[in-house]
């Protein structure tokens, strides 16, 4: 039985292709990378949690958002992961609330 995320998701790609572009961006998620913001910021960042956004050999991350694994226009490495840029990416679900004030005064994550 699919867990209850994946059902929002199932739903919402649904009702996201069903409608005109809400925004700027890639239709499902609105991922874009023309900045000003910025995916290394972001709770789903692959790492942030831990302190540092993970990086490729190319400086690019990796991002675990549910609607962003199934956003085809979203480009996969080789072992499926989606790829992001951590200083010009963004999306329509972007997270940042998990920053403490502290690291946003001395940037430290
Ligand atoms: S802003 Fe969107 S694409 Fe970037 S890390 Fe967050 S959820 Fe992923």
């Amino acid at each position: 039985m699919p867990k209850a995320t994946d059902r929002l998701v199932q739903a919402w790609l649904l009702f996201v292709r069903s409608i005109p572009q809400l925004w700027t961006g890639s239709k499902v998620s609105g991922y874009a990378e023309g900045g000003p913001y910025h995916c290394g910021d972001c709770k789903y960042a692959k790492g942030r949690k831990e302190g540092m956004p993970w990086r490729d050999g190319q400086g690019r991350g990796r991002c675990g958002h549910p609607v962003i694994e199934q956003d085809s226009a979203v480009r996969v490495d080789e072992q499926g992961r989606k790829i992001i840029n951590l200083e010009h990416g963004c999306c329509e679900f972007v997270d940042d609330s998990g920053i403490t004030p502290m690291q946003e005064i001395f940037h430290i994550w």
